[in-house]
């Protein structure tokens, strides 16, 4: 059988089996931004599209290249998000969560579009987990929300990344240091690719972030914008650095990074791997003091990064990183005959209530291939359940790791079973001080 079509070029599909590690990851960055005071903002998957050409900026390889922009039934140009940033700072402005306390603390995890060649950890659909701080001009906020990404990294147990950071300054002191460039540039027009030359006129900082070899090597020698930085910048560029190291958390200054977006001032950094290949940011964020201005607010300051899932998981896989495993099945209620079948399925609905995992047949197996399957999926016990039990009200209870069988009373299977599932948690933590008295009082509800 031909299929009629495959996925789309860049995308990946998550199988059941693989979605585990993703969901872990999201639970992870969920629970470690919540400690942090970060709280989850929603936005739509598309903007209009003069969102994003204001927000990232014309002049940027994600605004000129990259966009997913299509004219909807009403005539309207309207981009997939590119990027959780501008989505967010819309929906700050729009809902005004400037008149909130302050700082608004808001992370996202959201898919995001880009159309680039895809590589290994460069797709067309992608994921971010994101943070935006709005509101907070301080050194601290900076350091705040880069202390978040190392915590996720360290939490996760990733290992050998290095942070990079760097100031861009602002507008003003940003000016001098552009011509700078461009006088630089120019002097090795020639040798630059045909798209850093047509970025020379325009932002020659881009320059700095072409992926180009050659122009790598040109941009290394260029001046560099820490030479340019007014008074104010450099003061908070180095109290970001006392604040990283009051937490003890390692970074270099590289002058070369500029980030690929227009919306950065001062800070910027990078979380960098060398073991996932050329595409080796995990984390890439800053300070974007303008950007609310820009959309049509009042000036005020924020800073926030995007992580890249796919990027953090190919690197944790790359480093054999220990994943959680899936929820097993607790128990199979294997059954035979009309009645039995009926209890089978009232009895998984009561398992399951209790947060317990319960599977039957609804394949119309027989018992001897239900049991098969029960294997198969791994159940961790299996019951069977056919007219005798009914008659006795009594259940035979296997446990598949080891054998061993017991009887439970069937009008009391949920609560014992329970216990059962309990017992087994309890002693696969290896806890010498609880004594089986201390274990008795517990699965006994606290009286024994
Ligand atoms: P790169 O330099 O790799 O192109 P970028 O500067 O375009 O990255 P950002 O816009 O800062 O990236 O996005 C933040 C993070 O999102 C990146 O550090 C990366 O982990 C991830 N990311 C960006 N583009 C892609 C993509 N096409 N596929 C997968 N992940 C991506
Ligand atoms: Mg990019």
């Amino acid at each position: 059988m031909a299929l009629i079509t495959n996925a789309i070029k860049g995308t990946l599909d998550l199988l059941p089996k693989e979605s585990a590690k993703t969901q872990y990851i999201e639970s992870a960055v969920r629970e470690i931004a919540e400690n942090f005071g970060f709280y989850e903002m929603r936005t739509p998957v598309f903007e209009h599209t003069e969102l994003f050409q204001r927000s990232v900026g014309e002049t940027t390889d994600v605004v000129q290249k990259e966009m997913y922009t299509f004219s909807d039934k009403g005539g309207r140009s309207i981009t997939l998000r590119p990027e959780g940033t501008a989505g967010a700072a819309r929906a700050f402005l729009e809902h005004g969560l400037f008149n909130e306390p302050l700082p608004q603390k808001i992370f996202y995890l959201t898919s995001c579009y880009r159309y680039e060649k895809p590589q290994a950890g460069r797709l067309r659909e992608f994921h971010q987990f994101g943070v935006e701080s709005f509101g907070a001009a301080t050194p601290a906020a900076d350091a705040e929300i880069i202390s978040l990404a190392h915590q996720v990294f360290g939490y996760l147990g990733v290992q050998n990344l290095t942070l990079e950071i760097n100031s861009i300054g602002c507008p003003t002191c940003r000016k001098q240091f552009q011509e700078a460039l461009k006088t630089y540039f120019e002097a090795h027009r020639e040798t630059l690719c045909e798209t850093c030359q047509s970025r020379l006129s325009r932002n020659p900082m881009r320059i700095l972030d072409c992926k180009s070899p050659i122009c790598s090597e040109v941009a290394a020698g260029a001046p560099k914008i820490l030479d340019y930085l007014c008074d104010d910048c450099r003061a908070h560029f180095e109290a970001v650095q006392a604040y990283l190291r009051a937490m003890q958390i390692d970074y270099t200054v590289n002058p070369g990074i500029v980030r690929g977006l227009d919306y950065y001032t001062r800070t910027v950094f990078e979380f960098v791997s060398n073991e996932i290949g050329a595409q080796g940011t995990v984390c890439g964020g800053g300070r974007y003091d303008g950007l609310l201005e820009e959309l049509g607010g009042k000036p005020m300051a924020a800073c926030g990064f995007g992580m890249g899932i796919e990027r953090l998981l190919l690197l944790m896989e790359a480093q054999n990183t220990p994943f959680p495993e899936r929820k097993a099945c607790d128990v199979y209620l294997a059954s035979m005959g009309e009645k039995a079948n009926l209890e089978a399925a009232r009895l998984a609905l009561d398992l399951r209530s209790e947060g317990l995992s319960a599977q039957f047949d609804t394949f119309g197996r027989g018992l001897k291939a239900q049991l098969k399957y029960a294997d198969k999926i791994g159940a961790l016990y299996t019951a069977v359940l056919g007219d005798a039990e009914l008659e006795s009200r009594k259940i035979q209870l296997k446990n598949m790791r080891d054998g061993t069988q017991s009887e439970l009373a069937l009008d009391e299977f949920t609560d014992n079973f329970q216990s059962i599932v309990i017992r087994d948690a309890m002693s696969a933590f290896d806890a010498p001080d609880i004594g089986s008295n201390a274990l008795s009082e517990i699965l006994s509800g606290g009286n024994a």
